[in-house]
């Protein structure tokens, strides 16, 4: 791995690059086989190497220090996040551990004081793990405004019905927090029935499980399905104001999705190394791979790939962070970096041979990770219509498309 000082940014964001960059290619890359064997010697090296992010000070670094992050803000997190991608245990050993990072920064958002104390607090610390249940399997979760999940009141309690499906994490977690059809008296007598998110402790009675959905075909996961059934917990637990779930949700996803493409670049660039230093020591049909012209096509489309990926991603965050539209980007980079992914991650196995397809290699999870990705926070076809939408209201509107901001 190669992580060179970039002019343009900070001082402080290349030390971060530069001492994350050092942690994952001498400490976690070359330990990942024994990592996964799991074990007692897995667990002494994942301690050791928690020790020396956080003696580094990198640890968290999507929370505010009050919280014992980094408190680094969004930019550096993202540019930091190319790094960390290069291996699929760094995010974790650096405390960002999904879905509760997108959980924490809900509960950061929209919790009150005593939702923190109870909620976040421990999930910080590590002593509680959570879930986000959304996706249900008889509505659709490209379009969250089907959700059939609903929230009643009752006296001071809320009481949930409904059915999920792939909520990650929900095998071991302590609370989900769950998207609900929350209804309300309009002005006019009107009944409007908007989304609200509500925190469940998987304790309560009705919250129950019905299997770990087979990703891939992996059996024993965490993405499970769960039925609701008259599950009660105290008003107090509704988070942020009442119809403000799918605004929630947005903002979760919104960041998340930059967070997402960088770790795709990451990933990509790790790919682009290993098939990088493959083609110039393997031979086949009397010569190296590189002397081939198919092959240098390989790595010529792929630096294409990942360089144009990354440039649209740091834009977007860009936009992101100077406080502009950033609707359109957002739905640029998750359909074009993912994709860019699967086709260097491709080339990637290609050139590998049996060895591509194979967990010698950390290549047939990035395959699998990118074609997710496609459909995961929202489908590739979802976005193209969010894209043309913003661009042709702009153009109705007597305006036209500015590729400059
Ligand atoms: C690994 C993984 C982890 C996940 N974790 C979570 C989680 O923790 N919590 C959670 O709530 N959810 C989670 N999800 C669910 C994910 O958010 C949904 O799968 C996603 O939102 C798509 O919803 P759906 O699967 O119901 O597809 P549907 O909404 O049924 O859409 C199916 C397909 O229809 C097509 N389509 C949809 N709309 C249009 C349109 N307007 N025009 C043309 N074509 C269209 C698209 O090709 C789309 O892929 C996870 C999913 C995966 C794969």
């Amino acid at each position: 791995m190669q992580i060179s000082p970039i002019p343009t940014l900070s001082k402080d964001i290349n030390e971060i690059r530069s001492k994350t960059a050092s942690i994952v290619a001498e400490q976690i890359i070359p330990n990942e086989k024994e990592i996964y064997k799991g074990g007692d010697s897995a667990k002494s090296i994942r301690a050791e190497i928690r020790e020396t992010v956080k003696s580094e000070k990198l640890w968290a670094p999507h929370l505010p220090e009050q919280y014992g992050g980094m408190g680094i803000g969004f930019m550096a997190h993202a540019y930091m996040n190319e790094i960390l991608a290069w291996s699929p245990l760094s995010n974790r050993l650096f405390g960002v551990i999904a879905p509760n990072s997108g959980n924490q920064k809900v509960l950061l958002k929209y919790g009150t004081d005593e939702q923190k104390k109870k909620w976040l607090e421990p999930l910080v610390a590590g002593e509680m793990e959570s879930a986000f249940s959304m996706t249900e399997p008889d509505s659709a979760g490209s379009d969250p405004r089907s959700i059939q999940t609903t929230a009643v009141k009752d006296g001071d309690e809320w009481v949930i019905n409904g059915h999920k499906v792939m909520t990650s994490n929900g095998i071991r977690a302590d609370f989900a927090i769950v998207m609900c059809r929350t209804e309300e008296e309009t002005n006019s007598g009107e009944i409007n029935s908007k989304m609200t998110q509500i925190i469940v402790p998987t304790d309560s009675s009705g919250f129950n499980i019905i299997r770990s959905v087979p990703i891939w075909g992996h059996t024993g996961g965490d993405h499970v399905e769960i039925k609701y059934e008259n599950v009660r917990v105290p008003l107090e637990n509704q988070l942020g104001a009442r119809g403000s779930g799918h605004a929630a949700a947005q903002d979760r996803l919104g960041a998340g999705r930059v967070f997402h493409c960088m770790n795709s670049i990451g990933q990509m660039w790790r790919a682009f190394d290993l098939m990088s230093k493959r083609t110039i020591t393997r031979e086949v049909h009397g010569g190296l791979l590189e002397s081939k012209q198919m092959i240098q096509g390989f790595i010529a489309d792929s630096y294409i790939d990942i360089q144009t990926a990354r440039l649209m991603t740091i834009h977007c965050a860009e936009v992101m962070d100077s406080e502009g539209d950033p609707r359109v980007d957002i739905s640029a980079i998750k359909i074009y970096v993912p994709a860019a992914m699967h086709r260097v991650v491709d080339r990637a196995i290609q050139v590998y041979g049996w060895k591509g397809v194979s967990a010698d290699l950390p290549l047939f999870g990035m395959y699998q990770g990118a074609r997710t990705l496609r459909l995961a926070d929202g489908p590739d076809e979802v976005h193209r219509i969010l894209i043309a939408k913003q661009i042709l209201k702009k153009y109705r509107d007597g305006l036209s498309w500015d590729f400059g901001i």
